[in-house]
């Protein structure tokens, strides 16, 4: 499924299955979620994409042919591609840990081409090795919407005990989760009147749901902001505790509108959380070794791309809309 033009929906088109250079491998797609930021590139909503372009950054499926060098996975391994598909690794952000800044890094789905088609190529460096029980549909929103919510998770105080989620979709469903196992009270905020959003928060784990205009009914240690609404800024702002932090997860948000000043004052943080290093995805992957997750995904066929991206714009999905390939 490729994206020709900006702000067009996807054409389904048959393209020559690339051959694997120097360090790349290529795979045979199995699952490839649809994440939020692919809504964005298709909306024209990200600068600068590689066109025409197969989106697609929550990958799963079989290492089929290694290039020249290939080290790390044998043919017939099952493996992950996620956002983050090369960094310069000789930079200040690369030397320093910060690969996820890296300005030479390279997009899967974005500037690279992604999963929404039966092969695609990744630099085996960035690939994930995938456990055996989310190598499925299952273990597609892993690949992005995990991994986001796990470095957003990171960026607050180990020693937060109520943290506030600002919108419930993939990421959250998938960081409750977490959140709970570690003893965490999680608060919800949907889309004001989203009965579903809310219910299906208050199962995944949730103590309390709300629409985003209420106040958080206790004042909350740090707060995680999902939705792409900068309204939610401010609002986070006034719900967190002195000293508490607030991080935006999204790539993408609408402006944050202006707010006085005594809302960040009280040794407040505001920070957005931007791509992720290989580093996360171990760390992440090693979280869910020992704190399996489950995640509900919707799943739609290849051919069917436009259609869960346009579920995805109205709301319509409980979880994440997985493409199931091969
Ligand atoms: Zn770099
Ligand atoms: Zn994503």
């Amino acid at each position: 499924m490729v994206l020709e033009k900006k702000s067009h929906s996807l054409t389904l088109k048959q393209i020559p299955v690339p051959s694997p250079g120097t360090g790349q491998i290529l795979i045979k797609v199995k699952v490839c979620g649809v994440c939020r930021t692919d809504l964005h590139i298709v909306d024209g909503e990200l600068p600068d994409p590689k066109l025409p372009l197969v989106p697609g950054h929550e990958v799963i499926g079989q290492v089929v042919t290694l290039g020249p060098g290939c080290a790390i996975f044998s043919e017939g391994d099952v493996v992950g591609v996620a956002w983050l598909g090369y960094t310069c690794n000789s930079c200040e952000f690369c030397l320093h840990g910060s690969e996820n800044l890296c300005d030479k890094a390279l997009f899967t789905g974005y500037t690279l081409d992604g999963g929404f088609a039966e092969y695609i190529l990744a630099n085996e460096g960035y690939c994930y090795p995938i456990p055996t029980g989310y190598a499925n549909a299952a273990g597609a929103p892993l690949m992005c919407a995990g991994l986001i919510g796990y470095r957003s998770y990171q960026m607050i105080s180990s020693f937060s005990e109520t943290i506030g989620f600002y919108g419930f979709g993939a990421a959250a469903h998938i960081l409750v989760q977490i959140a709970v196992a570690q003893k965490k009270k999680v608060f919800a905020f949907t889309r004001e009147g989203d009965r579903n959003a809310q219910s299906f928060a208050l199962e995944s784990g949730a103590v309390w749901c709300h629409g985003s205009e209420t106040q958080a009914p206790e004042k909350l240690d740090a707060a995680l902001i999902f939705a792409p609404a900068g309204n939610l800024v401010p609002k986070a702002l006034t719900d967190i505790r002195k000293g508490g932090t607030v991080v935006c997860g999204g790539i993408h948000m609408s402006d944050i509108p202006s707010f006085p000043y005594r809302l960040l004052w009280g040794e407040k943080t505001l920070r957005s959380v931007a791509n992720l290093t290989r580093k996360d995805g171990i760390g992440f992957f090693e979280t869910i070794d020992s704190i399996p997750v489950q995640t509900e995904t919707k799943i739609f066929p290849l051919e069917m791309a436009n259609s869960a991206l346009e579920q995805l714009r109205s709301g319509g999905i409980r979880g994440a809309a997985v493409l199931e390939i091969g």
